[in-house]
């Protein structure tokens, strides 16, 4: 079948690989996107991952907006990267395969006095350059969602905003970046630094080590924790949790564009979301937590979610939803922390990113590349650097002639693995071979276990089929690696 770009992602204890230029710890759409970037140049990289595959921390569950541009005040560094980051998703599609559209965004407004903070929206995004931006009567944002509540005064248009499959992204930019030779290490624990000359020895949990001359902090929810171990400034990232619904691709609620209300002083509020592949997120609260792994759901917030999505599009019904899911925000400050540290050498934050993060991240790529340079890393273009990753077929987007054609080479293809999202044996082959070898790896690559079953039916073929790929026991097949295995031996 196809290539293999994270089969020799975890090289075994000590292989230390030579000295790296540079080091990125953590593997989210942060990570992903600085290690691409670097990728263009004739240097030696590697990105040190503590989860078992790529975008399993902040960047596997968000709400995949590429944002409008008009949310934040220009003075924010996040503004700009924002908005820079927005345009590059065009040229980012173009090479890479990931589902991407842009689809617009609107923001609501359900009374009269709503209608001051939606002009202030307005003005804070026409100061930002938005392209496009439209303030909107009830007749103009009915005329573009239809679905929105009767009791809507107006609101406000941006037909830039899009959305993305975030884990998608994240996959594609690492596949290309390792295609340009960046080592990914993954159930790499960074617990340990020392600095001996000119470079960084890391430490790994499991006793691997690499050194390098440069190390980017891009550890998300523990970007505070990371900066210690390597003695730079001290901080501390707190954790707030937004829950969301997921409502079946089937929901009669699903509108054209993406539905903000008008945001509160901690948040964007509560959205309702077309997703990029079809189905409807409602969500996300935003509550401060104290532990960084608590992903539960709760009723009350659930309640909470349902009854805000439903005053903005009123057909949203119970009937539909298929699963509520929770992300973490790492939140610091007001704005993103992407700086040289001043106390620790070669040492770059990239902390707090929360949200528009997933949007800026192509511009923070960019931007920590000018870091580094200016640090005095030596950039020299690589020549022959391809940018490119194929697009591969999709058994739910094929035509059945086309199928039939790939249905002829490898039998595979006809063999429908799960019914709801319409995936086949193939493609989940494909993604145990790229390296996603947990359930949830191929539940993002794959999209199978995500639609309206949760993976009832076909969790125990997926784990037959990373069985039979990878020679792994049923025993040791794990839902997101270390210890959430699947099943156990009966006492
Ligand atoms: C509810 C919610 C909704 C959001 N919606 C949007 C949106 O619609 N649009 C948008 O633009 N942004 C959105 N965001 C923000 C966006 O998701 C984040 O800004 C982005 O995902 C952060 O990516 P990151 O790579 O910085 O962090 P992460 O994705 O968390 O990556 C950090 C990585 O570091 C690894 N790591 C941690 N410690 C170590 C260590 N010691 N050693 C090795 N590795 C380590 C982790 O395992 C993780 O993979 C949302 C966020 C949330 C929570």
């Amino acid at each position: 079948m196809s290539i293999s770009y994270l089969a020799n992602h975890n090289p075994g204890p000590k292989d230390l690989n030579g000295d790296y230029d540079a080091a990125i710890i953590g593997c989210g759409v942060s990570g992903a996107n600085i290690a691409r970037r670097l990728s263009a140049y004739t240097i030696k990289t590697a990105i040190l991952e503590k989860a078992a595959d790529v975008s399993f921390g902040t960047s596997k569950a968000n709400s995949g907006i590429v944002h409008g541009g008009f949310h934040h005040n220009k003075k924010y560094l996040k503004a700009k990267l924002e908005i820079q980051g927005n345009l590059m998703f065009d040229q980012l599609r173009r090479e890479l395969d990931f589902p991407f559209k842009r689809c617009g965004i609107i923001v609501a407004a359900l009374h009269e006095d709503e209608m001051k903070s939606v002009e202030q929206l307005y003005v804070q995004g026409v100061e930002n350059g938005v392209i496009g931006i439209e303030l909107c009567s009830r007749e103009r944002i009915l005329e573009l969602e239809p679905k929105l509540s009767q009791d809507t005064v107006g609101g406000l248009y941006a037909p830039g905003g899009g959305m993305v499959e975030p884990y998608r992204f994240v996959f594609a930019l690492v596949e290309s970046a390792m295609k340009n030779g960046v080592h990914l290490y993954t159930d790499f624990k960074v617990t340990a630094a020392r600095r001996e000359g000119d470079l960084w020895t890391v430490h790994a949990e499991d006793g691997r080590t690499i050194k390098a001359r440069y190390v980017i902090n891009a550890a998300g929810l523990y970007a505070d924790e990371v900066s210690k171990i390597f003695g730079g400034e001290e901080f501390t990232i707190k954790a707030r949790k937004g829950e969301y619904f997921l409502m079946d691709r089937l929901t009669k609620a699903c509108p054209g564009r993406v539905v903000f209300p008008v945001p509160t002083a901690v948040s964007k509020g509560m959205l309702v979301i077309p997703t990029v592949e079809g189905t409807v997120l409602v969500g996300p609260t935003a509550d401060a937590i104290d532990d960084k792994t608590d992903y539960s759901t709760t009723a009350d917030q659930l309640e909470q979610i349902f009854d805000s999505g439903k005053t903005m599009i009123p057909s949203l019904s119970r009937n539909d939803v298929i699963t509520s899911f929770a992300g973490i925000r790492p939140i610091l400050e007001e704005d993103f922390y992407i700086e040289p540290s001043k106390k620790a050498p070669a040492f770059v934050q990239v902390a707090g990113i929360q949200s528009p993060g997933l949007t800026a991240s192509p511009a923070v790529g960019e931007y920590v590349k000018d870091l580094l340079k200016g640090m005095g890393l030596n950039l020299t273009e690589k020549p022959g650097w391809d940018p490119f990753v194929e697009d591969r077929p999709k058994t739910r987007e094929l035509s059945p002639y086309d199928l039939d054609k790939l249905i002829a080479k490898e039998s595979a293809w006809g063999n429908i693995v799960c019914r709801c999202e319409h995936v086949s044996e193939a493609e989940i082959v494909q993604a145990v071979r790229l390296g996603h070898q947990t359930l949830d790896g191929v539940k993002y690559f794959t999209r199978a276990q995500m639609g309206r079953c949760q993976g009832g039916f076909c969790t125990y073929k997926i784990i037959k089929i990373i069985m039979r790929e990878t020679g792994l026991s049923w025993k040791e097949v794990t839902k997101h690696g270390g210890a959430s295995r699947l099943l156990e031996a009966q006492l």
